[in-house]
């Protein structure tokens, strides 16, 4: 392997990778500087996260561009604001010595105008993210019709989000004779296309297999019950008392309940997803950087560009809609040469999905159960003993030490340590100690109503009313699209769906159901109010007329009533999931809602 000095660059390059304390070149580095140095050529190089590909173009670039010119030379474009700024900052670092050197980051979310300024006073380099540096150039606070080098970074990624249009918009932009760098960890289809539209012979550089997921990742899926997701969630999170993790949800509604479910139940949780503004979502990732976030609750785009190297596990609280992204977030973890586990936690309806992520990852799911009560509490117990054994002593004690010491005179060192560990078990051993197996079995029978598929048997999916129909224009796609829009669901979510006249019927599963009557609650659609209710009548086609000849008026007081008796029922419901929890059940000690033992922070320090 190469050393740095042996790939060519220039002094003030290596002085400031000596300060960064690289002592030898990664692998797509030690392939890609070389190139990148002696030719001006087009490059596509393959490459997992955490592989440093940043700096595999990053010092080329700055090696190539004349800093004494003002002229911008080098244009990176990243997927997201994060990313954005990390680049930002290592090109900083790597360019420290490079006296003159200016790089501007270009992102939504922060002032345009500032970001113009910084451009003015002569960058060299910009980094930025699609969507602001079109906004730039149209509004003209931009120059890139002289840049020599452009860099796609996580190419992927970026055409993921849907930015195809405005990359090609982008480098319409840019001189026909510059050369485009671009990085991505895996080569879909999508990247293959930008690669021949954009570039000439390029160069070609994989570092592992193309399209394979990182080998420092295993994966496994736990198959249980739609409606004990998050039980099972909980139970996965319990069962690792150290875990510092991204769950995965498919929509910005139930990332945010996941985490605010979390964190009643006592957990290190907090959400990310789109609908938080950019100040929340910097104080997320900044506790979830100092780890006071164990359990980092995400939608997948809000996730993109989550650069922290040690998460233990990722968690699939729900499967992606499409298995490319799978992918992406198993990539979260397994980083920087560390191991990791990326976990599935599935309902009967969704195992085949299981396989064709097999084909893309090109790796097999390992079949896991969730571990029962008594196993959680081993666990936990042991975890307690191993902190307590690394704790170290403070001495601050000492001082009450001869009262404590005259408390437990008559104490054997064997009983001391028993009482002791009881104050945190005994909670935990009573929350889990009736804990029923979650873990359902591929080919059962299904006695306990765990789901036939969701479309044949119907146990495990909820039928439901709705007083639109065919007169309202909807036939049965356009009303499961609305349905889908409405609810932000995935493709597979509602199904069933039956339209009359004037009232329709669809199907959910059942977890989906406080989640669709709460949604439509006096919900207004084209000014009049469109109701939903679960229909006893699982056929569905028998329901009489009535309720749509109701819905011109404005809610007639019938309709408001059994609004109502839903809300209760919704209540009660929650109510029972309520007394599931485990700061509910039976704690032994009445002062505290919260037992500390499942509540990771507690118990950590
Ligand atoms: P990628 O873009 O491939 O995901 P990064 O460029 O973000 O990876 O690099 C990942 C981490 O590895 C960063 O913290 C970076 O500073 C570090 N790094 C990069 N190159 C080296 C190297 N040669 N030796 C040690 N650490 C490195
Ligand atoms: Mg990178």
């Amino acid at each position: 392997m190469n050393t740095f000095q042996d790939l060519g660059l220039n002094e003030d390059l290596l002085k400031a990778i000596t300060d960064l304390g690289f002592t030898k070149p990664s692998e797509v580095q030690d392939k890609a500087i070389p190139i990148l140095l002696n030719n001006e050529t087009d490059l596509v190089a393959l490459a997992q996260t955490g592989t440093g590909k940043t700096a595999a173009f990053g010092f080329p670039m700055l090696q190539k561009i004349d800093i004494d010119s003002r002229t911008t030379q080098g244009l990176i474009l990243s997927p997201t604001r994060e990313l954005c700024l990390q680049i930002t900052n290592e090109m900083k670092l790597y360019g420290k010595y490079c006296k003159g050197l200016n790089v501007v980051a270009v992102y939504g979310g922060s002032s345009i105008t500032d970001q113009a300024r910084d451009i003015k006073k002569g960058a060299q380099i910009i980094v930025a993210t699609p969507g602001r540096i079109k906004d730039m150039i149209s509004r003209r606070l931009v120059d890139i019709s002289k840049i020599e080098y452009a860099v796609l970074d996580e190419a992927d990624e970026m055409l993921n989000m849907g930015f195809y249009e405005d990359i090609t918009d982008i480098l319409s932009n840019t001189p026909e004779d510059k050369c485009t760098w671009l990085f991505s960890a895996t080569m879909p289809k999508e990247v293959s296309v930008i690669a021949k539209k954009f570039m000439e012979n390029p160069h070609e550089i994989t570092v592992g297999n193309k399209n394979e997921s990182t080998s420092q990742v295993s994966h496994e899926y736990y198959l249980v019950n739609a409606r004990d997701r998050y039980n099972a969630l909980k139970r996965l999170a319990d069962a690792n008392p150290d875990i510092f993790s991204v769950v995965f949800c498919r929509t910005k509604r139930d990332t945010q309940k996941v985490a605010e479910q979390l964190i009643e139940d006592g957990y290190n949780a907090g959400a990310l997803h789109g609908d938080l503004s950019q100040n929340q979502r910097d104080l997320v990732m900044g506790s979830f950087r100092k780890k006071q976030i164990q359990m980092l609750v995400a939608t997948d785009v809000a996730a993109r560009g989550i650069d922290v190297d040690d998460i233990t596990h990722v968690i699939n609280y729900q499967l992606p809609d499409e298995p490319e992204i799978y992918t992406h977030r198993s990539g979260r973890t397994g980083r920087a040469g560390k191991t990791g586990i990326s976990m599935v936690i599935v309902s009967k309806s969704e195992v085949r999905k299981i396989k064709s992520i097999e084909r893309i990852i090109k790796k097999e799911f390992v079949k896991k159960e969730i571990p029962d009560g008594m196993e959680i509490c081993e666990v936990q117990l042991m975890s307690l003993a191993n902190k307590i054994n690394d704790t170290e002593i403070n001495h601050e004690i000492d001082k009450y030490l001869t009262n404590i010491n005259e408390l437990f005179e008559d104490t054997t060192k064997d009983e001391l340590i028993k009482k002791f560990f009881s104050v945190e078990f005994t909670r935990f051993f009573n929350y889990y100690q009736k804990s029923k197996n979650l873990n359902i079995s591929e080919s059962s029978s299904d006695r306990d109503d765990s789901g036939r598929d969701y479309r044949g048997g119907k146990s495990d999916s909820t039928r439901y009313f709705i007083n639109v129909g065919s007169k309202d224009g909807f036939d049965w796609m356009k009303l499961k699209d609305f349905l889908k829009e409405q609810l932000e669901l995935g493709r597979d979510d509602v199904f069933k769906v039956e339209t009359k006249e004037s009232f329709s019927f669809f199907n959910t599963e059942n977890e989906l159901k406080e989640k669709v009557l709460a949604y439509f609650t006096d919900f207004k659609h084209e000014g009049r109010f469109v109701n939903v209710e679960v229909s006893e009548n699982r056929g569905g086609g028998r329901r009489n007329d009535r309720k749509g000849g109701e819905r011109r008026s404005s809610k007639p007081r019938g309709d408001r009533r059994s609004t109502g008796a839903n809300s209760e029922n919704r209540s009660s419901r929650r109510r029972s999931e309520g007394d599931s929890k485990p700061r509910r059940s039976g704690s032994s000690d009445s002062k505290s809602s919260k037992p500390s033992f499942d509540r990771p922070r507690r118990s950590r320090r």
